[in-house]
């Protein structure tokens, strides 16, 4: 006759939202120890085996979009498409379009640079707390204990936080310009800064529940694709922070741009960046657990 003795452990992942002081329902890590003996075979090693059991995160109100979240995807948009139209209307206007379509470019170009650094910044330094992107610092944190989250978060939910500073950037370039080649470089910057994180949203779910033209531009590398992102959750977990399409990646990566600007912050600040952490702390998930697996 089979004996079973069953031991369990639960410990609370935190999962963050934009009012880190509100106390989000966890995602429950659950810890399942079995050993199994009979009569007839001998004594099986102890199996240990770790599971996640996903609350149904999709009616968690901190992944839903509010009113406010979506006033400022809205307003973001607008100030996009704004600077966008008063780049084509002065091509028109002018009959020049290959200075606005350059700029424009340069734009797509650097945004992914920008991203990088960001997204960098954000994942090393900073806390919760931090002025400004305390926010954004515990998103991230949270995005790398549990990095498909973010795919259960609703779209203005996700995006609120960049289309605010978007529209903060943008809005006054608006006002104060009508320059249509800064204005194409400055809309498509700004669009690609306002979508980067739903592109990194798409970077985390499987093509096949992709529409189509998402997948064509992944696999085009318009933009970030799985496959260019996944090695950001993958130890040492300092390297591919590009989100937009990717492309500084490689270079970023090869020339070690982040870790000497992280050894300057350190020699000049004494401040050390959170991809230096043991390996056993959060930082480093444990990626062959059962819903992870696949999406990251
Ligand atoms: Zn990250
Ligand atoms: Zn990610």
């Amino acid at each position: 006759m089979a004996v079973v003795p069953l031991q369990t452990k639960h410990t609370l992942c935190r999962i963050t939202n934009d009012n880190p002081t509100i106390h989000r329902p966890s995602l429950l890590r659950l810890r399942v120890t079995c050993s199994v003996t009979t009569t007839t075979t001998k004594s099986r090693p102890n199996r240990e085996k770790l599971v996640f059991v996903n609350p149904p995160l999709s009616n968690d109100t901190s992944f839903q979009s509010t009113w406010s979240h979506r006033f400022w995807v809205s307003a973001g948009c607008t100030t996009v498409f704004v600077s966008f139209a008063k780049s084509i209307i002065g091509g028109f206007g002018s009959n020049l379009w290959l200075e606005p379509a350059l700029a424009g470019f340069a734009g797509y170009i650097l945004a992914d640079l920008g991203s990088g650094v960001y997204h960098w910044a954000t994942d090393n330094y900073g806390d919760g707390s931090t002025p400004l992107v305390g926010t954004h610092v515990q998103d991230s944190l949270d995005h790398h204990e549990c990095p498909w989250t973010i795919t259960e978060r609703q779209f203005a939910n996700n995006l609120h936080f960049l289309a605010r500073g978007t529209t903060l950037m943008v809005l006054p370039l608006d006002l104060a310009f009508d320059d249509h080649v800064l204005h194409g470089f400055v809309s498509t910057f700004a669009f690609c800064v306002l979508f980067c994180q739903q592109f990194h949203v798409w970077a985390h779910e499987t093509k096949s529940t992709l529409p189509p033209l998402v997948v064509a531009l992944q696999d085009t590398g318009l933009i970030v694709s799985r496959s260019r992102h996944v090695e950001h959750h993958r130890a040492p977990y300092n390297n591919n922070y590009c989100v937009v399409s990717g492309v500084w990646n490689k270079c970023l990566d090869e020339s070690n741009f982040f870790e000497a600007l992280e050894m300057v912050l350190y020699f000049k600040l004494g401040v050390k960046p959170r991809s230096w952490t043991d390996p056993n702390s959060p930082w480093s998930e444990e990626t062959n657990i059962s819903k992870c697996e696949h999406l990251i």
